[in-house]
């Protein structure tokens, strides 16, 4: 069996994560409770509702847990809710939300407009074979800035659109939507 990723599934797109990883040859594992991150290898937080997320990351008991994983330096990808809960500042966020401050980014949350304005773009990835990623954005965030650590490895009008600073992958777009597996095959990479 290939490498145990957690996906975090507490609420938002969850389940085409969980094919991709399976598709990727990972043994996927929907994590609602801190005992399923028991031997996981890598964890994703997908797209929903950042808001909702953390207040259901307190309520599962799952903050401290994942919260010592990616202090552990475990791999983790984050897409669209889930770069806003990995980055250490959201702006436009609920004053209760809270973020991991896994990667340095600083994000405004619904940057790119609301639903109505959800759209997709072809978007160039730094080091991605096989040409541009077909990138759907669904209420998404935008990087305001980045600290020095962070690698930029795609933008969209300027802004970064797809992140990295060691082990954290953090993606304002869904890439689970695309029926294209490059996204997580580069984060599979580094598991
Ligand atoms: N706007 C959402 C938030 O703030 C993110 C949208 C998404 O994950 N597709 O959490």
């Amino acid at each position: 069996m290939g490498a145990k990723v957690g996906v975090v599934a507490l609420q938002g797109a969850v389940g085409l994560h969980v094919e991709v990883l399976r598709d990727l040859g990972a043994d996927p594992v929907e994590v609602r409770t801190p005992e399923q991150l028991s031997g996981i290898d890598a964890l994703v937080l997908p797209g929903g509702e950042s808001t909702t997320m953390s207040k259901l990351l307190d309520s599962s008991g799952l903050r401290a847990p994942v919260a010592a994983l990616l202090a552990d330096g475990a791999p983790v990808l984050g897409t669209c809710a889930g770069m806003i809960l990995l980055a250490t500042e959201v702006l436009d966020g609920r004053a209760d939300q809270q973020s991991f401050g896994a990667i340095d980014l600083t994000v405004r949350r619904n940057a790119f407009g609301r639903q109505v304005d959800s759209f997709e773009t072809d978007v160039v990835i730094d080091g991605l074979a096989g040409g541009p990623f077909h990138a759907v954005f669904i209420r998404a965030p935008y990087v305001e800035t980045v600290g020095p650590s962070v690698e930029v490895l795609a933008t969209v009008d300027d802004h970064p659109v797809l992140c990295r600073q060691g082990p954290v992958l953090a993606a304002a777009f869904h890439p689970e939507l695309s029926g294209d597996l490059r996204l997580h095959e580069l984060f599979m990479k580094g598991v």
